[in-house]
């Protein structure tokens, strides 16, 4: 699996770094990794629901198996971008997927910080501003 790939996020629950919150720049590169994009069932109705779609219309329009079968994934476009990335932003941005969410915060690889521009700040203040949920 190529090593920057959206997948094995592993525990997505838990902060990584209890001292440092890694501010997303939306440079969009974790948008474009080759990889699963995971969405768990119960993401499904709510962003189906953003997208003005029925669950059966948004499952059938833009999800699929992950690699390895066990779950779905969103779809990606010939270059490997994400289905859901239109220019530089995210169309479901308020409801993207916990997988999304969470990277780099609580879930990375080795080497992430060579390809994510996310700006680290201190988690006092990331808690301060609301950022942190
Ligand atoms: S790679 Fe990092 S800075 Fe860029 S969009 Fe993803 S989380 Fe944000
Ligand atoms: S759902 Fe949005 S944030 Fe997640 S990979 Fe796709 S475009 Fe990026």
């Amino acid at each position: 699996m190529n090593p920057i790939s959206h997948g094995s996020p592993g525990n997505r629950e838990t902060i990584l770094d209890p001292d440092t919150y890694f501010l997303c720049q939306r440079c969009t590169a974790c948008c474009k990794w080759p990889g699963d994009v995971r969405l768990e069932t119960e993401e499904v109705p709510r962003i189906a629901a953003f997208l003005d779609l029925t669950e059966e219309e948004f499952l059938a329009r833009f999800t699929r198996l992950r690699t390895n079968r066990q779950g779905l994934s969103l779809l990606e476009k010939e270059n490997h971008e994400c289905i859901m990335l239109d220019g530089n932003s995210c169309v479901i941005h308020p409801v993207k997927p916990s997988q999304c969410a969470g990277f780099p915060n609580k879930w990375n690889f080795p080497g992430w910080r060579q390809v994510c521009e996310a700006k680290a700040i201190p988690f006092a203040e990331a808690r301060e501003r609301g950022l942190t949920k």
